[in-house]
């Protein structure tokens, strides 16, 4: 049997809130059910907006609440470098990216979002792929995007069943280094992904649209075997507000100092969640071999 691999992966930019518990809730079901192993990364790709002091006060609150992941990656984050840590990791990226500029084409783009029309299921932009043949050492301000083939792909998804996008129609090329330089959110995690043997993908249905584009990009970048995905829906609080890292939904941190106990803020992220209810007020120890609930 294939070993099942996920990640708990989120991004520095913020305290951990009830978006993130609520999702890591998923998380640690989703692979309880599949005997998973759960690896932590921290997706602080981005340097403008990530801070060392979010990471650290992220790492206590899953600790605090006892979502326990694998213990490699997560002794791994105590120090640094990290093999788990996206900012340590950025000659991973280059190297991955010498390999992408084998197979495809790769070019410097100075369009701005306004010049890309909005298109595809979810209403994303798409980019029309007007810079291709442009060099990736332009002058000023530019994006470098990848050549996207034009296949249609299907995924597998636990919660969802068969997803079949068309990630050239729908997005265009992807960015792969954004106007500071920096390695994308897409790129990165396909790299991730690919070098943490992470098989069975959970994260939330806003992210569903990335699917597609990141099965391309994986195989450009040699991927041969398999991912599943398990997009969650997206999680409400009970007084119907979205719980989402763009909300300043209500910080662990915040609850702790007010004196809640771990088991009130799980059962707190709870609602809206498929079956969270049945972990009551007694929170289990939730660890890869100890299924929440
Ligand atoms: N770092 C991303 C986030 O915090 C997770 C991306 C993913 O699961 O693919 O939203």
């Amino acid at each position: 049997m294939t070993l099942r691999v996920t990640r708990f992966a989120p991004s520095p930019t913020g305290e951990l809130h009830l978006g993130h518990v609520a999702h890591a809730i998923c998380v640690w079901r989703i692979a309880a059910e599949h005997n998973a192993k759960i690896v932590v990364r921290m997706e602080d790709h981005d340097r403008t907006r990530c801070k060392s002091e979010y990471e650290h006060s992220i790492l206590d609150d899953l600790d605090w609440l006892g979502f326990v992941p694998d213990a490699v990656s997560r002794a791994s984050l105590n120090s640094h470098p990290s093999a788990y840590r996206q900012s340590d990791n950025t000659e991973r990226y280059a190297a991955a990216f010498e390999k992408l500029k084998q197979v495809t084409d790769v070019y410097g783009c100075s369009c701005t979002r306004a010049m890309m029309p909005t298109s595809g299921p979810d209403g994303e932009r798409r980019y029309p792929g007007t810079c291709r043949g442009m060099p990736i050492d332009r002058e000023g301000r530019f994006v470098v995007r990848a050549r996207m083939p034009g296949d249609e792909t299907e995924v597998e998804d636990l919660l969802l069943g068969s997803l079949h996008q068309q990630p050239q129609h729908d997005q265009g090329d992807v960015a792969i280094r954004d106007v500071f330089g920096q390695w994308t959110y897409q790129f990165c995690v396909v790299v991730d992904d690919m070098h943490d043997g992470v098989n069975l993908i959970v994260r939330g249905e806003d992210l569903k649209p990335s699917t597609g584009r990141q099965w391309l990009l994986a195989k450009l970048l040699g991927r041969t075997a398999p991912f599943v995905t398990a997009h969650h829906p997206l999680l409400y609080a009970a007084d119907g507000k979205k719980l989402s890292k763009r909300d300043r939904s209500e910080t662990v941190r915040a609850m702790r100092e007010r004196g809640m106990s771990r088991e009130a803020v799980i059962a707190a992220a709870g609602v809206g969640v498929p079956g969270a209810g049945r972990q009551g007020s007694a929170a289990p120890r939730m660890s890869p071999g100890d299924p929440p609930g």
